[in-house]
């Protein structure tokens, strides 16, 4: 029976661990030397492993251990971006939370693209050619981490010279230039709406929305336009630095709760058993107040940090002040307690 609730000590760990706790779960947390003693400041973790790099969860010693300890292990933008989806599904034979075949739709263009268009979600046009560019589009390199060597073109020529540009600073490879996604630049609020679907009552819940505060291209528009110019034409980037909470205006509600729904259903369908859990779906609410989506996170997403304490949708909810990371653990605790934790782990 589960015991632990376990996770890599990154991207949201303090806040996963916190509601672990909250719900009478032991705690363990696999974490890298130069952060243990940062970790070590918080007295709701019960337990760490000491690994040199995150990937070495995957041992034969490490899994011991987390079977050990009866664990089930939260996986989050961590787990994917430093261990990778071949070894999520294949070398971590112990219980992940939700399932960790959806890790892999989130982490390929293609898959992510084939998903959001079953669920009916409004995606911004995409480019097959750089020739055929007739508006503001964003170009992201593929591998591109934290958006660093995304640009933004308007026409093919303008496309051609920041991709030259870009290589003359040796900051993109031949392999990359072969697989740059292109796409329609959305202009308009960017919001990130976070969920947590339930597999137990089948109920999806809504729990909160942020928005990610991103270096450097939210600090440009500080910058008049005459200053921008004799800069000349640099990149920005796209590097998350913190997030900040925003409520959406009530009219809006009942969509945002449809999209999740459509969702859900579509990837029931695509990759059974669906979302397990929480998810987000971040878009931009465009010039006529229409939500284009870009991008899914099928777990969850760091902007939950924000509302350790609830959020203004979860205290709709809830009588208790109810995180991401709690609700996590109350899904745990009652499929333990209905004998189905099958329900929740793959
Ligand atoms: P991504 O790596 O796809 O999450 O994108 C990183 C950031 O680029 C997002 O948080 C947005 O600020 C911005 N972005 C990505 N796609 C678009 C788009 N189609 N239109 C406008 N901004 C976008």
């Amino acid at each position: 029976m589960i015991k632990t609730i376990a996770t890599l000590g990154s991207h949201c760990a303090l806040q996963l661990l916190k509601g672990a706790k909250d719900e009478g779960f032991s705690t363990l947390l696999v974490t890298k030397q130069d952060r243990q003693s940062l970790y070590n400041r918080f007295k709701f973790i019960d337990n760490m492993i000491q690994v040199k790099k995150f990937s070495d969860i995957v041992s034969p010693t490490r899994i011991r251990r987390l079977k050990q300890t009866d664990s089930i292990l939260i996986p989050h933008g961590t787990l994917i971006s430093e261990v990778g989806v071949d070894a999520i599904e294949e070398s971590l034979p112990i219980p992940v939370f939700g399932n960790r075949y959806i890790l892999r739709w989130e982490a390929d263009r293609l898959q992510k693209e084939k998903l959001m268009k079953a669920a009916r979600l409004n995606l911004p046009k995409s480019y097959n050619d750089p020739s055929e560019i007739d508006r503001l589009v964003i170009a992201k390199l593929s591998g591109a981490a934290g958006g660093r060597g995304y640009f933004l073109a308007t026409n093919t020529k303008s496309y051609e010279e920041k991709l030259a540009a870009l290589r003359s600073d040796g900051l993109i490879r031949n392999s990359e230039e072969e697989n740059v996604y292109i796409q329609e630049y959305i202009k308009g609020v960017p919001v990130y709406l976070q969920y947590f679907f339930s597999p137990l009552s089948r109920e999806l819940e809504f729990f909160g929305i942020d928005r990610r505060y991103e270096t450097n291209v939210d600090g440009l528009g500080r910058i008049p336009a005459s200053a921008q110019i004799e800069m000349g034409t640099s990149a920005p980037s796209y590097i998350v630095v913190g997030n900040s909470p925003l409520v959406l205006r009530e009219s809006l509600l009942d969509e945002v709760y449809k999209i999740g729904e459509r969702f859900v259903r579509a990837s029931q369908v695509l990759v059974p058993p669906g979302i397990v859990g929480p998810f987000c779906i971040e878009g931009i609410y465009d010039g006529d107040g229409k939500f284009v989506s870009f991008e899914f996170s099928g777990r969850i997403v760091a902007g939950t940090n924000l509302f350790i304490e609830g959020s203004p949708y979860t205290a709709l909810l809830y009588d208790t002040k109810m995180s991401m990371g709690r609700r996590i653990a109350l899904e745990v605790r009652r499929a333990i307690e209905a004998n189905q934790v099958e329900l929740i782990t793959t």
